[in-house]
C-alpha cells in the first residue's frame, strides 16, 4: 500500500464502519496501477440500516434552525480548507488529476458549503394577499425528506459537496454514493462534517456495486429526491427507477462542448486558453471544450497554435510538481479513448498530434489533436470524456450553431469573438446550460451548473441549487 492514503470506510448512523467480513473492491492509483486500498461494500443490512437512520434524521435535521444547521456547514468548510493538503493528495492519488487541480478542486468544495450555509438561512416562504378578509394564505418551503445522491469519480471532491452541501442546508438527510474508484476524498469531506457536529445519521455514506445500491436505495420508499452525476445511459436508468415511486430527479450528464472561434478573435488568447481547458482533468471533464469550431479565415493559424499549446502540455503523474495532464482515471477510459482515436482514424480523420497510449505504468494517452473527422465517426456523437480535441472550420455564425447544436447534449458552450453582436447571438442560441465568452472559468458556488436536453436537468450551485431540495406548502387559515 502506498504511504499517504487513508482507510476506507462505511459511513452509517455517525460510525465510521471499517470492511471487517464485508466485501471489498480495489482502489487503484491511475499513475501507477498499484492498488492503494480497498473499499467495503455495504451489505444489505448496511443498507437498510442506512435507510432507518436517515429516516429517523432527517425528523431531527428538519427542525434544526437553519442558524445551527449553517453553523455546522461552515465549520466543515474551515475543516476542508485546514485539511486541504492532505485532502489534495488523496485525490490526486486516486483519481490521477495534477496536484494543482486538487488544490482548486478542494478549495472549490469548501466554498459550496459555506455559500449554502447561507442560503440555508434564506429558504424564505411567502403571505399571499386573500380575496377573503378573513384568510390568511401562507406558501411554506420545507425540506423535501431524505435523498439518494449518487456521485461520479472525476470530481470527488466538487460533485459530492455540491449536492451535500445544498441538501444538508435545506434540512434534508442524505445517504451518499461517491465512486468505487474515488472513496478517500469523499470520505475526507464527510469526516470535515462529523467532526464539525453533523448529528448521526443525518449523513451515511455507502459503496458496493452501483446497480444494487441505486435500486434498493431509489426503491425505498424512505428516500424522498434522488440526485445524480454520471453518463447520459445511468441518468436514464435512475430516472425511470425514480419515476416508479413519483420521485423528482436532479441529473448532471455528459455533454460534448462545442467552441466557436470567430476571425475576429484573440487568436493567441483562444488556443491558450482552449487548449489547457480541453485537457484540464486529461478531459475527463463534463463541461469540458471538445469540438473546437474555427472560422475558416483564421482555422490554419488557430490550428498551428492549438497544436503547439497542446504538445507543450507536461504529461505525468499528478504527485509531481510541474504536472499539468495526468493520466486517465481507470482502465476502461484508456480503452474507450484507444478505440475512439482508432475509430475516428478509420473513418479518415487526421492525428495532427497524440494519438497513442503512453507505455510503461498507469493510465497515460498523449493529448491528441484530430481534424478533418468524418460525421460518421464515432468521437463526434459520444462525449470522448478524455484527451480528444476535435477541430472543424465553419463559414458564418449559422453554420457553427448548426454544428454546436447538433448533439442532443447541452451541457457547456463557449465562444471567442470581440464582437458584441456575435457574443450576444450565439449566448442567446446555443442550446446549453452554461455558456462562455471568451474565457472557460464557469464554475462557482454562487452560479448556477446544470444542463438542458439529455445533459440533464436541474442545476446546482447558486439560488437554483437548494430549490431541489426544497418542497412547496400551501396553508390556508381563516
Ligand atoms: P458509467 O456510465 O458506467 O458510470 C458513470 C457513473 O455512474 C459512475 O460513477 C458509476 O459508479 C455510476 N453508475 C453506473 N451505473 C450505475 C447505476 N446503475 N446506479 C447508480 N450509479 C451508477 O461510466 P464510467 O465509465 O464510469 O464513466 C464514463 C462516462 O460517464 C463518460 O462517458 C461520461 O459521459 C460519464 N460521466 C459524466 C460525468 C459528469 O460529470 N457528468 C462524470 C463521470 C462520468
Amino acid at each position: 500500500m502506498s504511504t499517504g492514503y487513508d482507510p476506507l470506510y462505511l459511513y452509517i448512523d455517525g460510525e465510521f464502519l471499517s470492511a471487517g467480513q464485508r466485501d471489498t473492491s480495489p482502489v487503484i492509483n491511475p499513475a501507477t496501477g498499484a492498488v492503494i486500498g480497498r473499499v467495503p461494500h455495504a451489505t444489505p443490512q448496511d443498507l437498510e440500516r442506512a435507510v432507518q437512520s436517515t429516516e429517523r434524521a432527517f425528523k431531527v435535521w428538519r427542525n434544526t434552525a437553519p442558524y445551527e444547521r449553517a453553523r455546522i456547514l461552515k465549520g466543515a468548510a474551515e475543516l476542508i480548507r485546514e485539511r486541504s493538503p492532505h485532502i489534495e493528495r488523496l485525490l490526486t492519488l486516486e483519481q490521477g488529476k495534477a496536484l494543482s487541480e486538487s488544490h482548486y478542486e478542494v478549495a472549490s468544495a469548501a466554498d459550496y458549503f459555506e455559500w449554502f450555509a447561507e442560503e440555508g438561512k434564506r429558504s424564505y416562504g411567502r403571505v399571499v394577499p386573500s380575496r377573503r378578509a378573513e384568510v390568511q394564505q401562507l406558501v411554506k418551503r420545507q425540506p423535501i425528506g431524505p435523498v439518494a445522491a449518487f456521485t461520479p469519480w472525476n470530481f470527488p471532491a466538487i460533485t459530492p459537496s455540491r449536492k451535500l452541501s445544498a441538501a444538508l442546508a435545506a434540512g434534508c438527510s442524505v445517504i451518499i454514493k461517491p465512486a468505487e474508484e474515488c472513496p478517500a476524498t469523499t470520505l475526507a469531506i464527510v469526516r470535515c462534517l462529523h467532526d464539525a457536529g453533523l448529528p448521526a445519521g443525518v449523513l451515511q455514506v455507502v459503496f458496493g456495486v452501483p446497480d444494487a445500491i441505486s435500486a434498493c436505495l431509489i426503491g425505498s420508499p424512505a428516500i424522498r429526491k434522488v440526485t445524480f452525476t454520471g453518463s447520459v445511459p445511468v441518468g436514464r436508468l435512475l430516472a425511470a427507477r425514480a419515476a416508479e415511486g413519483v420521485k423528482p430527479i436532479s441529473l448532471e450528464l455528459g455533454g460534448h462542448g462545442p467552441v466557436l472561434v470567430f476571425a475576429d478573435a484573440d487568436i493567441d488568447q483562444a488556443t491558450r486558453l482552449g487548449a489547457a481547458n480541453r485537457f484540464r482533468g486529461t478531459g475527463q471533464i463534463c463541461i469540458s471544450s471538445t469540438r473546437f469550431l474555427v472560422q475558416h479565415s483564421v482555422y490554419q493559424q488557430f490550428t498551428e497554435k492549438f497544436v503547439a499549446a497542446t504538445e507543450a502540455l507536461k504529461v505525468g503523474d499528478g504527485m509531481m510538481p510541474d504536472t499539468q495532464v495526468g493520466p486517465l482515471s481507470n482502465a476502461r477510459r484508456l480503452e474507450k479513448i484507444e478505440a475512439l482515436v482508432a475509430d475516428a482514424v478509420q473513418h479518415g480523420a487526421t492525428v495532427l498530434t497524440g494519438g497513442k497510449r503512453i507505455d510503461g505504468p498507469g493510465y497515460f494517452y498523449t493529448p491528441t489533436v484530430l481534424a478533418d473527422v468524418p460525421m460518421d465517426a464515432r468521437v463526434m456523437h459520444e462525449e470522448p470524456f478524455g484527451p480528444i480535441a476535435i477541430l472543424m472550420p465553419f463559414h458564418n455564425l449559422d453554420d457553427a450553431l448548426a454544428e454546436a447544436n447538433r448533439l442532443p447534449y447541452g451541457l457547456s458552450a463557449y465562444v471567442f469573438t470581440k464582437d458584441a453582436r456575435t457574443a450576444i447571438d450565439a449566448g442567446e442560441r446555443l442550446e446549453a446550460g452554461m455558456i462562455g465568452i471568451n474565457h472557460f472559468s464557469m464554475v462557482v458556488s454562487e452560479l448556477p451548473f446544470g444542463g438542458m436536453k439529455e445533459s440533464g436537468y436541474g442545476s446546482e450551485g447558486g439560488t437554483e441549487g437548494i430549490e431541489h431540495y426544497l418542497t412547496t406548502k400551501f396553508i390556508s387559515q381563516v
